[in-house]
């Protein structure tokens, strides 16, 4: 991959990097303030109705999903930036055939061509 290509693609990384975890750290704190809420044990807040504390905790699983979710893009991000200072970026890690530039504008931190992704999804990676 020419030089150019690879610092445009580095600073799109970095900008989505700053994003997420400007993102993750909200979704952190926004966990973390229920979690303590519930450790309290004021019994002023407790909610009265049942329903109102299954959607609490469903709200609070869907928080914490995204968080992980979030956390490994962020891990995948800074893989593909250390692929860029090893200059082994826009190479499959599986195969190390070149990934198309395409599908690297789509989602510039794949680690896997196409065809390796497929089989990652198929649990055969
Ligand atoms: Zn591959």
């Amino acid at each position: 991959m020419r030089k150019e290509d690879l610092a445009r693609f580095r600073k799109i990384l970095m900008l989505k990097r700053e994003l997420l975890s400007g993102d993750v750290s909200t979704l952190q704190n926004e966990a973390l303030r229920k979690n303590r809420h519930e450790a309290s044990g004021d019994l002023s807040n407790m909610p009265i109705h049942m329903a109102d504390v299954g959607s609490d905790n469903f709200e609070q699983e869907f928080t914490l999903g995204l968080i992980e979710n979030e956390e490994t893009t962020l891990r995948e991000i800074d893989e593909a930036l250390k692929r860029i200072d090893d200059q082994t970026f826009g190479k499959c890690t599986h195969c190390e055939k070149s990934i198309p530039v395409a599908r690297l504008k789509a989602k510039p931190h794949a680690r896997y061509c196409i065809e390796c992704k497929r089989l990652e999804e198929k649990g055969l990676l």
